[in-house]
């Protein structure tokens, strides 16, 4: 092979041809995607990251290549030179965005070869047009290959055209500046296990991973900062639950002197911004808003999924006087009873997807129920049930659950009794195990929702303390400053069809009630000094009042890829092990690297 020390240039990346480079002499570089053999006339399909070309090697009309055309095998590297044409009639492709023309190889270099076999094909474009997606593992372990190919070439693509539309807007249109937060640094306040790093020039003492850059742009506002964000990375050691990264990326933002109204506002304009640069889609203005409260009651999870019905109805009054023993005692010991209403459920769910051993049963199980209570409404409003629910049923009741409820003929009334967070997580659940079963929920709809008014804490059982639901920077509403315990904060969440995408709030600025919050969430004095001493400190220097908020990037990204793994969007993420498969990270080290660092090792060989 020879080495071209002044090879030609670059015209075209593959996927911008079109008709109208007809007759243009053009250079191409990139990998072959698949070689077809005509009876001598060889056709290439060429790949770069903006798409597919086919090339044409042809003995009568591009001598000069069709030996080393036929040489060529996929995921070869190569350099083409030639003239677009039209495609011949019978070859158009109307799929394919170059599918009008093909490229005559006049020159042909081979740049490199596929020295092995290839794990998996590359190239997604076999002959049915089908997706060969091969295992998620294989795809890791060589995820250079796996970036190569289609689906995720495009994924990486979007990603950044969403976050070069969160810089533009943020940067040309609001005013922020990005600054850059310390990744060695202490323990930031969001709750989750630290990653440490042990200091090797300060020996026994320890840097933490931020689990995000809170303390640092709450600091930057009593710099003057004003507006701040950042593309900022976080690391929370968790169990790797469904779709959690230990290391994930935020929108980070932070602005000074701004209420809550025109935080929201000034971030549906962002939001807004995205969707109409990345995928040309108007979002309608203001974003529906529901309290914490509202979100509970009507779906019972704070980031509700609002494309479908079937809202729980809090029906605990109908059974005030019952003969049902489930439910009395339920009612006595302070729990509530909760209708979840399915819509031609009766035709879709058995008795036995609902009785003990059912897979409704189980789900709910799962989630801590005891089980499921049901009734049937029939055709003129005729409810109808099993076992002791029926026989306490009177016609008083009866009435009273079709007013609340407003359950058409047809639809089965699922109920959940019991403790209330049981009862909302449960039916929660259901819902929307329901919604999927029963395909009640529209792909194509997208709804964008901000839940406020979260409270401020959370009860911890374990602990037998309070815990800040959000972090304990967040600001409490003024006017529940009387019973901080049972305060609503001045917190918000966005949700997108049923996923939390960001969250934030406005923050303490006084030191006063920051040391209050401190309190209630049980730290000391010297506790709170000890961990965040710097902060408050801060607060007496001169603080304006601030607030912020932060976006999952991974999944804001995801479900604009329609992905439904935010692995799917993130070039070298790690298995649910925490993993890589590409490079074996975590690995090993050398004893002599631990004794530099004073960490004595837990390493212990099997015998
Ligand atoms: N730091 C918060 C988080 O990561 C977001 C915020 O309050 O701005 O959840």
């Amino acid at each position: 092979m020879t080495t071209a020390i002044n090879r030609p240039t670059r015209t075209h990346y593959c996927g911008d041809l079109r008709l109208a480079h007809e007759g243009d002499r053009v250079t191409l570089y990139g990998w072959i995607d698949r070689r077809r053999d005509h009876g001598g006339v060889i056709f290439l399909d060429l790949r770069d990251r903006t798409g597919i070309v086919q090339l044409v090697s042809d003995p009568a009309k591009t001598p000069a290549t069709s030996g080393l055309a036929g040489d060529a095998r996929s995921e070869y590297v190569v350099r083409v030179t030639g003239t677009v044409h039209l495609r011949p009639e019978d070859s158009l492709n109307p799929r394919l965005a170059t599918g009008q023309i093909e490229v005559y190889a006049e020159e042909l270099e081979i740049l490199n070869r596929v020295a092995k076999q290839l794990p998996f094909a590359v190239s997604q474009n076999d002959l049915d047009g089908e997706k060969a997606i091969a295992k998620e593992e294989l795809r890791l372990r060589y995820r250079y290959l796996d970036l190569r190919g289609d689906r995720m070439s495009r994924n990486l693509r979007l990603r950044h055209e969403v976050v070069k539309a969160m810089r533009r807007f943020l940067e040309d249109e609001a005013g922020f500046m990005e600054v850059e937060t310390p990744i060695l640094t202490r323990s930031t306040p969001e709750g989750a296990r630290d990653f440490l790093v042990p200091s090797r020039i300060n020996p026994g003492e320890w840097y933490a991973l931020p689990q995000s850059p809170q303390l640092f742009k709450q600091l930057l506002m009593v710099s003057g900062v004003d507006r701040y964000y950042q593309i900022a990375r976080c690391f929370r050691d968790e169990d790797l639950r469904a779709d959690r990264q230990p290391e994930f990326t935020q929108l980070d933002m932070e602005m000074s002197f701004l209420s809550q109204e025109a935080i929201l506002d000034l971030n549906e304009r962002l939001i807004c911004h995205i969707f109409k640069t990345v995928k040309d889609i108007d979002l309608p203005r203001p974003f529906p808003r529901l309290t914490y409260a509202e979100a509970m009651a009507r779906f019972g999870c704070d980031r509700p999924d609002t494309r479908f019905g079937m809202e729980l109805v809090d029906v605990s009054e109908v059974f005030a006087v019952t003969k049902f023993k489930i439910f009395a005692k339920t009612l006595e010991s302070g729990g509530v009873i909760k209708a979840l209403p399915v819509p031609e459920g009766n035709d879709a769910i058995s008795n036995t997807s609902i009785k003990p051993g059912g897979d409704l049963f189980s789900l709910v199980q799962q989630y801590g129920a005891g089980g499921l209570a049901f009734v049937r409404v029939r055709a003129g409003g005729e409810i109808d049930t099993i076992g002791a629910l029926k026989d306490s049923l009177t016609d008083g009741l009866k009435a009273r659950l079709l007013e609340l409820t407003g359950a058409e003929p047809g639809t089965l009334l699922l109920f959940g009794a019991g403790d209330e967070a049981i009862v909302n997580e449960s039916l929660n659940r259901l819902r929307l195990h329901l919604g999927l079963q029963l395909d009640l929920i529209p792909a194509d709809k997208l709804n964008l929702l901000w839940v406020t008014d979260f409270p401020m804490f959370e009860w911890n059982e374990d602990e037998q303390r309070n815990e800040a639901l959000h972090h304990p920077f967040t600001a409490p509403n003024p006017e529940d400053l009387d019973d901080l315990v049972q305060a609503r904060a001045q917190a918000y969440d966005l949700v997108w069809n049923g996923v939390e995408v960001g969250g934030g709030s406005l923050r303490i600025y006084q030191r006063e009630v920051q040391e209050k919050v401190f309190e209630a969430i049980g730290l000391s004095a010297a506790e709170a000094r000890d961990k965040f001493g710097f902060l408050l400190e801060a607060f007496e220097y001169g603080t304006p009042p601030h607030g912020g908020i932060a976006y999952g990037v991974d999944r804001l990204v995801m479900l604009m890829a329609g992905e439904d793994s935010i692995r799917d969007v993130i070039a070298f993420p790690k298995t649910q092990q925490g993993r890589s498969l590409l490079t074996d990270a975590p690995a090993g080290v050398e004893d002599k690297q631990l004794k530099e660092l004073c960490v004595a090792s837990t390493y212990e060989p099997e015998a």
